[in-house]
């Protein structure tokens, strides 16, 4: 049995295979046939952003990205993600610890300094939370502020939203600073002992993100905030006494808190990570698992908001008029790529799809919202040829009717991140800023908003027109005094880009005869009664783009 929600999609795509003869034609020809230049050129707008909404795919690359849409939508369907108007790829690599100040690089990099890339603008080291590289896994770098931070400043609202703990390194880095993604809660300080507050550390990051005031903290992690801090209360106590968070632990609670009136929310809906929307369907060694006609499930969620809920309640809280910053994370994608599961990492991924179309719905009536939709970084699922293709493979029907094959090849169990270039997608203010080919830590500018351009606002300016063309020929360079009373000079005219033309026969500034052309030029007599000496044919182009003229010297004889 499917997800019903996706039986509904592919009722959607059957109609409209139907209407293009059965996908035989339309298996064959696919894509767009006019030019597309007014798309991208009508959404270019230069203005700083009022509100960022940050969409994260953990593990979402472009490949996870085809496996899914294949499942969901069919080879030709389209994600929202798909549609963003612009698109590039994004550079993910970090550094290793070592002496510095030149580090090595990391080519495969985990979800700590990706998400330490883009909050603060600058490169880490493997593990670490919003802070600068070091010579050890153990020996703090120096704290880096973040987007979220920057903005909290500015008097905007914000949110932080995922589907693993709250404490996991992608939400952990939008707003604490730690030297080791591990040390989530405060009894998980080990390697962190500096952090400790009874050492004169800000804490664990349970405790930091309380402390930084974020006013909607929403996602799983639980069992994090029932550790005791050094002061005595449990972390989840300190943050509902101490610093005034109401908890909310499902989607009914979630939904009963309508305004940030009586304090900053804080959504803990499960112990550990969120439940994924779909059932496992763990790869295998060859053949590996599933089959030409398998299917994902939908799996047992009980009580938990989805993403797409999460960021609806999310943008409702944190809508105002000094604007909001909102990171949203489907962030199981990542860990379901991890288990080898297919079907788990396609149905967060479909759902991180849904919870983008709640923030496109809002950025309708809010243009001046900058919505990005990115991944971290690069893993391991690749769509192969058949079911020997990989170490553990796994088969599932898709929307299209076909069996498509995905392999886990990194390892002989489990699965690991990779280190190519991803998608990173972006529609309204300054979006353009993410084409071409850019590092994840160019987004922490777009995000804050840059210095802006000259371009004049929103909305396609019509190109400049161009300068008419014009020139004249006279056939003859010389014609008798009597020829040209009688007969007339033959001039040819060629012009552009005009809305008048007009040629003129003139002997010492005396106009001796004038004949008005198509916009185009065309052939004109002109006559006239002259002295001895030479006439000059002029020819006038008149248009949008202003006036030129051409001249030719013609000989008078007697
Ligand atoms: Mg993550
Ligand atoms: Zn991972």
């Amino acid at each position: 049995m499917r997800n019903p929600r996706l039986a509904l999609l592919g009722a959607g795509l059957l109609v409209g295979t139907a209407a293009l003869g059965a996908g035989t034609a339309a298996a064959v020809q696919v894509g767009f046939t006019d030019d597309r230049s007014a798309v991208p050129a009508s959404q270019i707008d230069p203005s700083k952003p009022r509100n960022v909404i940050l969409f994260i795919g953990d593990g979402t690359d472009d490949s996870m990205i085809t496996a899914a849409r294949n499942y969901a939508l069919g080879a030709d369907g389209r994600f929202a993600l798909d549609e963003l108007p612009f698109t590039g790829a994004m550079t993910t690599h970090g550094l290793k610890v070592g002496p510095g100040p030149d580090y090595q690089k990391a080519y495969v990099s985990d979800s700590a300094p990706t998400a330490s890339a883009w909050s603060t603008g600058k490169k880490t080291v493997d593990s670490r939370v919003s802070q600068g590289p070091s010579t050890a896994d153990n020996v703090p770098g120096q704290d880096y502020e973040t987007v979220l931070e920057k903005y909290e400043k500015q008097g905007k609202l914000t949110g932080n939203i995922t589907t693993s703990e709250i404490t996991d390194a992608t939400p952990a880095a939008a707003a604490s600073h730690i030297n080791l993604r591990a040390c989530q809660g405060p009894t998980d300080l080990t390697n962190c002992p500096t952090a400790k507050k009874s050492n004169g550390g800000k804490g664990s990051i349970a405790e930091q993100l309380v402390d930084s005031g974020v006013d909607v903290l929403m996602g799983g992690g639980k069992n994090r905030y029932d550790q005791v801090t050094d002061a005595g209360p449990t972390a989840l106590t300190y943050a509902t006494t101490t610093k005034g968070y109401r908890l909310v632990q499902d989607k009914a609670a979630m939904d009963g808190i309508t305004s940030l009136q009586g304090g900053p929310v804080l959504g803990l809906f499960t112990g550990g990570n969120m439940t994924p929307m779909f059932a496992p369907l763990v790869a295998a060694p060859p053949p590996g698992t599933g089959g030409p006609d398998a299917q994902c499930l939908p799996s047992v969620r009980g009580n938990q908001p989805t993403l797409s809920e999460m960021t609806t309640k999310a943008i409702q809280l944190l809508d105002n008029p000094n604007g909001f910053f909102l990171q949203a994370e489907s962030a199981m994608v990542d860990k379901q790529e991890h288990a080898s599961d297919i079907c788990g990492a396609i149905g967060d991924l479909v759902e991180l799809d849904a919870a983008v179309k709640v923030a496109l719905e809002y950025q309708k009536t809010h243009p001046d919202t900058l919505i990005i939709v990115t991944g971290d970084h690069s893993h391991s699922t690749q769509i192969v040829g058949g079911n020997t293709d990989g170490k553990q493979v796994a088969t599932l029907r898709t929307a299209d009717g076909d069996p498509m094959t995905v392999a886990y090849s990194t390892s002989d169990a489990g699965s690991d991140h990779t280190g190519s270039q991803i998608r990173v997608a972006a529609k309204g203010p300054q979006a353009a800023n993410v084409t071409g080919t850019i590092d994840q830590t160019d987004l922490f500018l777009t995000m804050l908003g840059r210095t802006p351009s000259t371009l004049p606002g929103p909305g396609t300016q019509p190109p400049a027109p161009l300068a008419p063309k014009a020139s004249v020929v006279a056939t003859d360079n010389k014609i008798s005094k009597s020829d040209l009373r009688k007969k007339g000079l033959r001039v040819v005219v060629a012009a552009a880009g005009a809305t008048k033309v007009t040629v003129t026969l003139s002997q010492n500034g005396a106009i001796l005869d004038a004949k008005a052309l198509g916009s185009d030029g065309g052939t004109a007599k002109l006559k006239g009664k002259a002295g001895p000496g030479s006439v000059t044919v002029t020819v006038t182009a008149v248009g949008p783009g202003g006036t030129v003229t051409d001249t030719d010297m013609v000989k008078v004889s007697k």
